[in-house]
C-alpha cells in the first residue's frame, strides 16, 4: 500500500505553506533522484553536502501505536553536517537529516492516550529500538543494540528512515517526547539533541550536586547549553577553551563562573572525570600520564533514553533553558551548514 508522498521542504521554512508543492522543476528534479534510486540500488553517493529539494514516502500511520508529526522547528545539528557529508562512513544516500524536532500531533494512533491531535511534541534522534532487550527495560533505548536512528538508518519494516528536514514524520508514540507549553518550540527543538546530551552525563557521572565543579570544553552547541544546564543544577562552571575571545560571552552572557585558556586535559583535578560527548571524524589523542598520575576517568555518553529525554525537557522548561539560536529559513540551510562548520575550524 502506497504510503503518504511528502516534499522535503528544503526550501520551506515554516512548513506551513509548502512553496514547492506541484512544482514542475521539483518534479522533474525528483524524477531524477527516483532514477538514481532505482539505479544500482542506490547507494548514490554524493559528499559534496548539499542539500537540494527531495520528494520520499513515510510509511502510513499504522493507526494503533503511531503519532504523525507535523515538523514546524527543526535543528540544524553537526551531526547533520558530518551525515550528508558522509563523514563518518555510513551514510546512505539519500539522506534526508534533522533530528530536533518540535512539531505538533496531526493523527494519534488508536491505542494512544498519551497523545491526541493539536499536541505539542519533539522527537530526537532515535524513533525506534527493539523494546524488549535489557537496555530497553531499563529506558535507555539510546544503547539498544537495534536502535533506529530518526536518519540513515533501516526502520523495522527495513525501509530507510529520513528525518525532518521536511513536513512531516511518522514516529512509534514511544519515541514521542510531550514538548512542554512554557518551552519555546523553536529555541526548544535543539534541545533533543544537544540538550539530552549533556544532560544524561551530568546525571550519569553524578554532576547535578550544587558545587560541584564541571568544566565543558568549548562553548559550541552542545557547550553553552551545558553551562546553562549545569548552572541550573548549582554546579560551579568552568569554560575551557583555547579561544579568549569567548570569554565574556561564557562569562558575562551565559553565566559560567570561570573561564580557563586552555586545551589540556592535564588540568583535570584529582579524580577528574573526562567525558567525550562529541563525535568527530577523526579520534582524539590523549596524554595518558596525567590521567594514570591523577586517577583520572576517560569517558563517553550518548544522548539519553527517552524517559530522560522527557526529564531534561521538563527541567529546561521549569528552568527557563532554551538553546541560543538563530532562526532561518530552509533555503537558507546549505548556508547554515557552511557556518556551521566554520565555527569548528
Ligand atoms: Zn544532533
Ligand atoms: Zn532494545
Amino acid at each position: 500500500m502506497p504510503s503518504q508522498f511528502k516534499t522535503v521542504p528544503i526550501f520551506n521554512p515554516v512548513y506551513d505553506n509548502p512553496p514547492y508543492q506541484n512544482d514542475p522543476e521539483l518534479d522533474n528534479v525528483m524524477e531524477r533522484e527516483r532514477e538514481r534510486e532505482r539505479q544500482n540500488h542506490q547507494k548514490n553517493r554524493d559528499t559534496s553536502g548539499i542539500l537540494s529539494p527531495f520528494r520520499f514516502s513515510r510509511r502510513e500511520n499504522a493507526d494503533d501505536d503511531d503519532v504523525t508529526i507535523k515538523v514546524l522547528y527543526c535543528g540544524v545539528c553537526h551531526s547533520d553536517v558530518h551525515s550528508v557529508k558522509n563523514e563518518w562512513g555510513f551514510t546512505n544516500y539519500p539522506i534526508v537529516p534533522g533530528h530536533e524536532i518540535a512539531g505538533v500531533v496531526t493523527k494519534a494512533g488508536k491505542n494512544l492516550e498519551k497523545f491526541k491531535v493539536g499536541d505539542r511534541v519533539g522527537v530526537g534522534v532515535i524513533v525506534g529500538s527493539c523494546m524488549k532487550c535489557e537496555t530497553c527495560d531499563q529506558d535507555l533505548e539510546n544503547y539498544c543494540p537495534r536502535t533506529i536512528f530518526t536518519y540513515n538508518s533501516l526502520d523495522h519494516d527495513r525501509t530507510k528512515t529520513y528525518g525532518s528536514y521536511s513536513d512531516m514524520i511518522v514516529v512509534h508514540h514511544r519515541y514521542v517526547l510531550r514538548f512542554p507549553d512554557n518551552l519555546a518550540p523553536d529555541a526548544g527543538a535543539p534541545l533533543l539533541c544537544a540538550g539530552i546530551i549533556v544532560y544524561s552525563p551530568m546525571k550519569y557521572y553524578g554532576m547535578t550536586e550544587p558545587g560541584k565543579h564541571l568544566g565543558m570544553a568549548g562553548l559550541s552547541g552542545l557547550g553553552h547549553v551545558a553551562v546553562k544546564i549545569g548552572k541550573a543544577f548549582g554546579l560551579k562552571v568552568t569554560v575551557i577553551s583555547s579561544s579568549p575571545g569567548k570569554q565574556d560571552e561564557a562569562v558575562k552572557r551565559l553565566g559560567a563562573d570561570s573561564f580557563l585558556l586552555s586545551s589540556d586535559p592535564a588540568k583535570l583535578k584529582l579524580n577528574g572525570k573526562l567525558v567525550t560527548l562529541g563525535l568527530p571524524d577523526k579520534p582524539l589523542e590523549l596524554p595518558i600520564f596525567p590521567l594514570v598520575l591523577g586517577r583520572k576517568l576517560v569517558g563517553g555518553s550518548d544522548i539519553g533514553g527517552v524517559k530522560e529525554t522527557q526529564e531534561m525537557l521538563d527541567f529546561c522548561a521549569k528552568h527557563n533553558i532554551t538553546s541560543d539560536i538563530e532562526l532561518i529559513r530552509m533555503d537558507y540551510i546549505n548556508t547554515a551548514m557552511e557556518r556551521i562548520v566554520e565555527i569548528y575550524v
